[in-house]
């Protein structure tokens, strides 16, 4: 049965841009009626994590293993709000060990990586427990209606009032809306909701808000980097070589190792029930579409544990892996932005109530979630000025 809600304010998504968005804005406007509308079974969107029915007590980071803050211009609202996180002790500084492997599989110690710079921070829990935390935070999940599976497919703005429909024919009407993912912005909502035109240009008709035109232009430019991660769920022999007692262990590959090997980055996850967790990421477009073409998705498998093999064969930390361990695979169609960042200053527009946020905005932090984090901040200060 379909059925018609009615907010002040609706949020689509529910990726940690939105939970920062969300519990900023509650803890501020305590009596607004908000919903989060999330397409996922649950909070964290690319910073999530598989809890797998099939491997019972596993808990694997499979987007965003943690995260980095470079805040090189030392951006207040930043450190604050970090520092908020750390005393709630929702994260910690993440203190593994990172490890560089060169072209001659030595290890260097020198932090080389986009997501590394800086200071390094992991959820006490899992990274999709932290966006819960964030919500949950200040006792405001109970401000908030969840409504998780549902796919927003339409966006309409009449008499002043956003109308959203989902997929399955539900209605949102709402005052306000906040919009933590560009894919009903981008022209890959084309394909992907399998639509003629992308819903805000239809809500929107051009030459109506300049704004609203400059960020449609700025997205045509931005595109995405696929990613697959290979979750590894080793059998319960399998430990590391040496006495190691963190959380978790990064290896990062230099360029030649990543053509060679496939891989980008391996990162070894100590499970509640110590049991060691491996999830390899990888983008390299050859090698992701010889999975999507694979027949025989099982063979790709075991030439994911061969190339792992391979990589530490002499290693003196990392064990082999069996060939019996089980691996699932998780496909990442847009895992980052890339190209053309989107100007802050295109962040809402008041005429039509509609704000934005998430890593796809312009900073150091584009395309992770430092830049999440900070535009929705910042997205939060200008709605609580302007929208009231
Ligand atoms: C494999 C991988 C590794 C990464 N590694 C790192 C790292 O090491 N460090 C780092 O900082 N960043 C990393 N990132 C990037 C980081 O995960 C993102 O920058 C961050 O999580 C983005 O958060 P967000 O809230 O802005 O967007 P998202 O997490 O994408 O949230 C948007 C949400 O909107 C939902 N949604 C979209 N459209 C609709 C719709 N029409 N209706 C309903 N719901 C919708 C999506 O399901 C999603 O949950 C990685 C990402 C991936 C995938």
């Amino acid at each position: 049965m379909k059925s018609d809600f009615t907010y002040d304010l609706v949020i689509i998504g529910g990726g940690i841009s939105a939970c920062v968005f969300a519990s900023k804005y509650l803890k501020n406007n305590i009596t607004k009626k908000i919903a989060l509308v999330e397409i996922g079974r649950g909070l964290g969107g690319r910073s999530s994590t598989r809890i797998s029915k099939r491997f019972k007590g596993w808990k694997l980071n499979h987007g965003a293993p943690n995260f980095n803050i470079s805040n090189s211009k030392n951006n207040l609202l930043l450190k604050s709000y970090i520092d908020e996180l750390l005393e709630n002790k929702f994260i910690k500084i993440d203190d593994s060990d990172i490890i560089f492997l060169n072209q001659d599989l030595n290890s260097e110690s020198q932090k080389k990586s986009e997501f590394s710079s800086g200071f390094n921070y992991f959820s006490l829990d899992s990274m999709s427990q932290l966006s819960q935390n964030i919500i949950e935070s200040n006792n405001l999940k109970g401000k908030i209606d969840f409504y998780f599976e549902t796919l927003i497919v339409d966006l309409k703005f009449n008499n002043n009032e956003w109308l959203l429909t989902s997929k399955n024919g539900d209605t949102f009407k709402s005052k306000y809306l906040i919009c933590s993912t560009n894919l009903l912005l981008h022209k890959r909502s084309l394909k992907i909701l399998n639509i003629n035109e992308i819903p805000l240009r239809k809500a929107i008709p051009i030459n109506d808000d300049k704004k609203i035109d400059l960020i449609l232009n700025f997205l045509e430019e931005q595109s995405f980097i696929p990613r697959l991660t290979f979750l590894i769920y080793t059998n319960e022999n399998y430990s590391y070589k040496d006495f190691y007692s963190k959380q978790q262990r990064y290896f990062y590959l230099g360029k030649n190792l990543e053509n060679k090997y496939k891989f980008e980055r391996i990162i070894f996850q100590m499970q509640d029930n110590n049991r060691l967790g491996i999830v390899v990421h990888t983008k390299n477009i050859e090698f992701i579409n010889s999975y999507i073409n694979a027949k025989n998705k099982e063979v790709f498998k075991q030439k994911i544990i061969t190339n792992f093999n391979k990589l530490f064969e002499d290693n003196s930390v990392v064990n082999k892996l069996n060939f019996d361990d089980e691996i699932s695979i998780m496909k990442w169609r847009a895992s980052q932005p890339s190209g053309i960042a989107v100007p802050l200053s295109l962040q809402f527009s008041r005429k039509y109530r509609i704000g934005f946020c998430g890593d796809w905005f312009e900073g150091e932090g584009f395309g992770r979630i430092e830049g999440s984090i900070l535009s929705s901040l910042i997205l939060e200060k200008k709605i609580n000025c302007l929208f009231k």
